[in-house]
């Protein structure tokens, strides 16, 4: 693995740096929390970047992919975090999209490909339900087929920006008598707009709404929307998460948020002394730099193996493991940083109609609020605890 960038490599750093600065929208503002952004706001810079034709970088050149060789997409993901751009959704572009395009059919990828690349249309993800997390081949909702239609019956849970969604792709039980639990599942694209569609909100331990409990009854869905085969929808499910995880890791912007948590810890004054001088505080920092270029060596080995052909599997896990840790560390120090300017809960003001601006300086606005939302990355996208399991299995063979 040569950790060089080569002169092209740095040519391609110096187009994507030059096209960031004079296309990102300036007026997207906000705290970093998703849930603060305006709907607008989130897919901007996706629209930007789908006329451009640098939207799903990743995809194979033949359905609008760049064509990019992995070290060129981990440039385009280095420099987007340096301006802390908002990135498209993964819902459609990462999720759903290689799905699609990988077992769709021709109608299918006609249908759904483009809106996804322009940033037009907003996908949710329908995989999760109240009794099927971890366990989610005993998931329950089921799709009955009626003629030419599905008739889905069932409640998904933790639908992340459901409530802005134009379509869904939702796993269904369509052979209750299937001999194994994953045999009798379906992949199918569900329009948010049919009758029987209910989004409810759940409200957030930081005050926030980004994800929902989606309630499906009597909602008729076209066969044609079935993506692949009857039944075999586990298949396309679990291809499916390896995109997710390995999206999940985030080194880039660790790498910003560590940057700028040590100029968080030169500003705040422990004992009269720069807290960055504070010998336990500044182990810590250290630490966590060296498990990030640990973990930064470890995607770029990925991506290696990857330019030689090779798809995400199961190092994906390690990549969501370690990804996931560091970033939950920076927002736990971080907050430790700010001390008390971090209690204030900058949403209890917004909601109570307070025009007064916090105390403390910004940075520590919104330090508890990110600190409760990042709780969910070692959750979401199969726990770590599942992904411990995986790398068992699938890495070490026990
Ligand atoms: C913010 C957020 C957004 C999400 N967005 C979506 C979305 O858009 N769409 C969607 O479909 N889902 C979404 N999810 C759901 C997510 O995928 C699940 O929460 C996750 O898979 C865990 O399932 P669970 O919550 O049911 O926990 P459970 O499966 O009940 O697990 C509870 C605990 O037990 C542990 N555990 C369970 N089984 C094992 C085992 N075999 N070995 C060891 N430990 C185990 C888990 O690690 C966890 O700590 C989201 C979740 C969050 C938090």
């Amino acid at each position: 693995m040569n950790l060089e960038f080569s002169p092209e490599e740095q040519a391609f750093r110096d187009e994507v740096r030059s096209f960031i600065a004079e296309n990102y929208p300036s007026d997207i503002s906000g705290s970093g929390l998703r849930d603060d952004l305006s709907p607008e706001d989130m897919v901007a810079w996706h629209k930007i970047l789908g006329k451009k034709g640098w939207s799903v970088p990743a995809w194979p050149v033949e359905y609008g992919g760049t064509g990019w060789t992995p070290t060129q997409r981990y440039i385009w993901s280095e420099e987007n975090a340096r301006v802390n751009a908002i990135m498209p959704l993964p819902f459609g572009v990462s999720m759903v999209g290689p799905v699609i395009y990988t077992f769709g059919n021709d109608a299918q990828k006609e249908q759904h490909l483009p809106g996804i690349r322009s940033g037009d249309v907003w996908w949710c993800q329908g995989y999760s339900e109240p009794g099927a997390g971890s366990d989610l081949a005993s998931l329950k909702t089921t799709a009955v087929r009626d003629g030419d239609h599905y008739v889905i019956n069932g409640q998904k849970t933790w639908t992340t920006l459901a409530q802005h969604a134009d379509w869904g792709f939702f796993l269904c039980r369509t052979d209750p008598d299937a001999a194994k639990p994953q045999e009798g599942i379906s992949f199918i694209l569900v329009d948010m707009k049919t009758p029987g569609i209910e989004v409810r909100p759940i409200k957030l331990i930081d005050g926030g709404y980004e994800v929902n409990e989606t309630w499906l009854t009597d909602v008729r869905v076209p066969v044609e929307n079935l993506v692949g085969e009857e039944n075999k929808g586990w298949t396309y499910a679990k291809f499916l998460l390896a995109h997710e995880r390995s999206g999940i890791a985030g080194v880039a912007r660790s790498k910003r948020a560590v940057s700028q948590l040590r100029e968080i810890a030169k500003a705040e004054m422990l004992d009269d002394k720069p807290l960055m001088q504070d010998f336990d505080f500044a182990r810590k920092v250290s630490q966590l730099e060296i498990d990030l270029a640990a973990l930064e060596m470890t995607e770029l080995r990925t991506l290696a193996s990857e330019q030689a052909g090779k798809g995400p599997g199961p190092e994906s896990s390690i990549l969501k493991i370690k990804g996931t840790e560091i970033q939950q560390r920076l927002t736990e120090l971080t907050l430790e940083a700010v001390g008390h300017y971090g209690t204030p809960y900058y949403r209890d003001l917004a909601d109570a109609g307070s025009n007064e601006y916090p105390i403390g300086p910004d940075y520590a606005q919104h330090s508890a609020a990110t600190y409760f939302n990042m709780r969910k990355t070692s959750i979401y996208g199969g726990s770590n605890e599942i992904q411990r399991n995986i790398i068992s299995k699938m890495i070490l063979g026990l």
